[in-house]
C-alpha cells in the first residue's frame, strides 16, 4: 500500500515543505485578507488591531492588538523573527504606517507598503476635496444638510457641534463618544451596491456625501453622481505605496525570495 504525502501546511513551499521564510502583514483591510490568501511559500501571520468584535479572519496565524508603539512592533519583528513586514492597513491608519516604518529600519527588514489607489472624478461628479475631517465639518452645512456620513465612527467628534445638520453615520461598530445630536446609525458592513447605496440615500433623503478618499469600491460615489448630490473628500495622508494591488504586491515579492 502506497500512502500520498500530507498536504504542506500553509505558508510552506510544495517541493521542501518549508517556508522560504516569515511575513507580518499589518491588516484590517480587504486587501490585506486577499495578500494573506494570495501567499504562497511563507509562513503568514496577519495582525489586526480589534476595532471590530467580530473581523473577518484571514487565512494563516491571526493576532489581535496593538504592539505598543513602534517599539514594541520592533520586539514583535525580533522575537518572531519576521524576514518581510507588509503594510496593508487602510490609507487613513496613519499611526501604524508611520510605526512600520520606524520598526522595519529598527530590525533591518524589507518594508512593503500595499495601498489601494485614491478615487478619481469622473464627468457629473461635484466632489469638493478637503485636507481633514475638520475642513469637511467646515464645508457643511453649505454643502448640505442632510449629510451621509461614511467616515468611520472613530471621527463622528469632528461634526459634533453642527446643529444644523442630520446626519446618517454608517459603521462597523456602534459609535462611542463624542457625536452629533441629530445623528441616526446604520451599523453596516461592506461591500456595497450601487442600488444599495441609492436605496439608502433616497429612503434618508440625503443631499452630501462626506467621506475619506478610501479608494476601492466606488459604490457610493456612482450613487451620489447618480443622485446629482456633491461629495465633501477628505484627502489621504502623505504615503508611499510599494504596490497598488495584491498582484503587484505578489510580484515585488518575488524579488526578495
Ligand atoms: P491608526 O490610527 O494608524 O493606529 C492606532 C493604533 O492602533 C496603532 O498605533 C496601533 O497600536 C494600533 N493598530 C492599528 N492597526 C493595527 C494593526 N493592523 N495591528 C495591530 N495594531 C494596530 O489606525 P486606525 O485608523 O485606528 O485603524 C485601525 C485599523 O483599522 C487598521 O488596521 C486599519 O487598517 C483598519 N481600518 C482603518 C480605517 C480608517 O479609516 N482609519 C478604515 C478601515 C479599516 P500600537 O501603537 O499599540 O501598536
Amino acid at each position: 500500500m502506497t500512502a500520498s504525502p500530507p498536504p504542506s501546511p500553509p505558508g510552506t513551499t510544495e517541493e521542501s515543505g518549508t517556508p522560504d521564510g516569515t511575513v507580518l502583514i499589518l491588516g484590517g483591510t480587504t486587501e490585506a485578507r486577499a495578500l494573506a490568501g494570495a501567499l504562497t511559500g511563507f509562513a503568514v501571520i496577519t495582525s489586526l488591531a480589534g476595532r471590530t468584535s467580530s473581523p473577518l479572519l484571514p487565512a494563516g496565524e491571526v493576532r489581535i492588538g496593538g504592539f505598543g508603539g513602534a517599539e514594541g512592533l520592533t520586539g514583535f519583528l525580533r522575537e518572531r523573527r519576521i524576514d518581510i513586514l507588509i503594510d496593508a492597513t487602510h490609507p487613513f491608519a496613519a499611526r501604524i504606517s508611520a510605526n512600520a516604518a520606524v520598526a522595519a529600519g529598527a530590525a533591518g527588514i524589507p518594508l512593503l507598503v500595499l495601498r489601494r489607489p485614491g478615487w478619481t472624478e469622473r464627468p457629473g461628479d461635484d466632489w469638493r476635496r478637503v485636507p481633514d475631517l475638520d475642513a469637511a465639518a467646515a464645508a457643511l452645512p453649505e454643502a448640505g444638510r442632510r449629510v451621509f456620513l461614511t467616515t468611520g465612527r472613530q471621527g463622528l467628534a469632528a461634526f459634533a457641534h453642527l446643529d444644523e445638520c442630520w446626519f446618517l453615520a454608517r459603521s462597523v461598530e456602534p459609535p462611542a463618544g463624542p457625536r452629533p445630536r441629530n445623528l441616526d446609525v446604520l451599523l453596516d458592513r461592506g461591500p456595497f451596491t450601487l442600488d444599495g447605496e441609492l436605496r439608502v440615500m433616497r429612503d434618508h433623503r440625503i443631499d452630501v456625501l462626506v467621506s475619506k478618499d478610501s479608494g476601492g469600491s466606488t459604490a457610493k460615489l456612482d450613487a451620489a453622481r447618480t443622485l446629482g448630490i456633491p461629495v465633501v473628500l477628505v484627502e489621504r495622508p502623505p504615503g508611499t505605496a510599494t504596490a497598488t494591488t495584491v498582484e503587484e504586491l505578489l510580484k515585488v515579492i518575488e524579488t526578495l525570495r
